[in-house]
Order: C-alpha cells, then structure tokens, then sequence
C-alpha cells in the first residue's frame, strides 16, 4: 500500500478537476487498459484496476473528500485487528455501467479455473453504535449466521462414499463461452456454467447433512474493534470473516458498516462539529467564562463583554479525532444564541426597565407622549 501512486496522477487530472473530467480521463484509461482488450497482459489488468480504484474514489464525494484530507491513508486499516476501511457501496460494476452503457453487457469476468482455489464471498453486515460511541472508538460483538465448509462431505457436496461427477454442459470448466459484438469489435464473452454454477462438477447423490450444498451454517460471535472517528455509513473490513473459499481458497471478508445514530447536541461534518448555545443577555453583554456543551463534557469558554447573537466560537481540539490518528482531532464550532427571556416577574421587570432607563431609552417606544407614558407606568405598577 504504501508505494500506491496518487489518485489524481493515475487518472492524470489536477486536483481541482470536476467530475465530467474525472470521467472524460477514467474512460480513455479504461478504453486503453480493459482486460478484454488485452488478453492475458497483467500489466494492462494491474493499471486498469489502479484506474478504476482511483476512479471509484474520485468520483463519490464523500470519498474524494476523506481522500484528499488522508490520502490512501484514509482507507487503510490500523486500529486493532480490525483491518482496513472498506470502499462502502463501492461497485465497479456500477461504475462500468454508468461509464460505457450496454458496451460491455454486463457480462465479461476473468475466466477463472473451477478446480483451482476460489475465494469465498464476502459477507456484509451492520452495527448500530452511538454518536459517543463514533467519537470514542469501541468494540462490539456481531453475531451472525456464518456457512463453513460442511464435515459429512468435505464440502463436496456429495454423499459420502460418492464423488461429484464432471458436468457434461460445460465440460468441467465451470464457464461457457460466448460471441458477442462489441465497442471492441468481436468479443468472447464468458459466463457461469447454469448448470453447475460454475463448480464444474454435477452431484448424483447429495450429502444429507447440507443437502448437496457443501456448506452448513453456524452462528458465529465475531468481535468487530470500531476505531474512534468513524462516520456514519463506513465500513471495517475483516479479513477472512466471510463465506468460506472452495478447493483451499481463502475466506471472504467481513464488510461490517457502521451506523451512528444522530447526536441532538452535535452536527458532524468529517472532523468537525457544530453546534448552538443559549447565553443570557447578561452574560452576552457583561462577559465572562460560558459553560459549553462539548462531546468531552462541559467546558468554560470566555467571552467578550457585549458578544453578539450568532456569534460563533471555536473549541480547538473538540471536534472528532482523526481515522488515522486518534490523538489529532478536529474543532468545534458553536454558535452563541442571545436568550430573550419569555416570561419576566415583577421584580426582574423593574431591573429591566430600570436599566432601560440607565441606557437613556424611553420605555414604551410605541408612544412618546409623556401622558401616555406615565398611565401605562401605572398600570405596571404593584
Ligand atoms: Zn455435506
Ligand atoms: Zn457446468
């Protein structure tokens, strides 16, 4: 990971570029590099994939933003086992879709061999956790219905004392071939055998323990650690946590994403929080330490004497840490709302129209007659 070039330098686009040029560049490297276009060159697949990761990235605006505050440090793992940041949602097949329409069809894959190892699938799973939760960091137990290869048959699927037979529609290749006109000119296309979804092997007698499937399921308790910062909508990978490989293929992943429920207190924008606070007008006009709200507890805050509403202060160090390093946090922005108090008794009524009166304001601005004035003054009065 750590010689991974730039983003921008793979697509070949300054920093600033918006999205028709990101596009207009993922295309024409696409076009150059496609796998279909190049049979068997793995350097052409290497830099195609490098092209499309980058695009991936680049292209959601969440994801360029984390990227251009981290770098690829943004999706590399480092808090506990937990591995790295998962691309959340990110599906090349979309992304295929959206740049080159009906051109590919949807239908080519690397054509792989069925007898060789196959990775299993990767499994995808949710975790609810508290905004406190998101700021801290935590560890949370997942419990989820997990398939492992099944014991009775060795995952074969077969009856025990039976093996499974070569499939007669593909040959045991576990993928037939089709022709299909595309932007390339002529293309082989590859797709899965249907009739032995790509096994390349067809079972007479099935094993009754998995019913033919080679898999039993078993609930499983996996321990998830969530680094501090996270967002809501990520995802943490664990490695090999998901369905399991055939002919001695690794796991699948785990993609665990993480909701974080809304904190009524804070707004959250990448390290950043924000929020309000109430002051009196006495304390807005005379100054002093203001007690605010922060993810750490309460903090004194000192303001100047005849601060204003919608003031806005800023506590350094208050906001959300950072993925890569716990210790580095964000700010927190609070805006300072001047509290114009709803119901006065008599009392705090007198102050008030006595410190009008120090300010040298008639009280009752909607008349400047003195009669007036001083009839409504009694009125108040007792
Ligand atoms: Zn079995
Ligand atoms: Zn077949």
């Amino acid at each position: 990971m750590a010689d991974k070039r730039d983003y921008y330098e793979v697509l070949g686009v300054d920093r600033n570029a918006d999205d028709a040029t990101l596009k207009k560049a993922y295309r024409a490297l696409a076009k150059k590099y496609h796998p279909d276009a190049h049979p068997g060159d793995k350097e052409a697949e290497a830099k195609f994939k490098e092209a499309s990761e980058a695009y991936a990235v680049l292209s959601d605006a969440d994801k360029r933003r984390q990227y251009d505050q981290f770098g690829h440090a943004a999706f590399e793992g480092g808090a506990g086992g937990a591995g790295g940041f998962d691309f959340s949602g990110m599906d090349f097949g979309d992304i295929f879709g959206d740049i080159f329409g009906d051109f590919f069809g949807g239908g080519s894959r690397a054509r792989r061999n069925p007898n060789g190892p196959i990775p299993g699938a990767n499994v995808r799973a949710g975790v609810r956790i508290t905004f406190d939760e998101s700021i801290r960091g935590c560890d949370k137990e997942l419990t989820l219905n997990l398939k492992d290869e099944c014991k009775t048959c060795n995952g074969t699927g077969a009856k025990p004392g039976t093996s499974p037979v070569t499939c007669t529609k593909c040959g045991g290749r576990g993928q037939v071939v089709f022709t299909q006109q595309s932007f390339f000119g002529t293309m082989q296309n590859v797709q899965t055998c249907p009739e032995c979804n790509g096994t390349g092997k067809m079972i007479k007698d099935k094993c009754v323990d998995c019913y033919g499937t080679g898999y039993v399921t078993n609930k499983k308790t996996i321990s998830v650690t969530i680094p501090a910062g996270i967002d809501d909508g990520q995802s943490i990978r664990i490695r090999e946590k998901g369905e399991p490989g055939k002919n001695g293929g690794p796991r699948g992943d785990l993609l665990v994403e993480i909701r974080v429920a809304r904190d009524p207190n804070f707004e959250r924008e990448g390290t950043t929080l924000y929020s309000t606070c109430s002051i009196s007008f006495a304390q807005a006009a005379i100054g002093g330490d203001i007690r605010v709200k922060t993810v750490d507890g309460d903090v004194l805050f000192p303001i100047k004497p005849g601060t204003q509403t919608g003031t806005r202060i800023r506590l350094k160090g208050k906001g959300v840490p950072s993925l890569r390093n716990k210790e580095i946090r964000g700010d927190q922005y609070t805006t300072l709302v001047v509290r114009v108090p709803e119901k006065l008794n008599h009392e705090q009524k007198e102050a008030l129209k006595a410190f009008d009166a120090l300010c040298g304001n008639t009280l009752n601005s909607e008349d400047s007659d003195s009669d007036k004035g001083s009839k409504k003054k009694k009125l108040f009065g007792k």
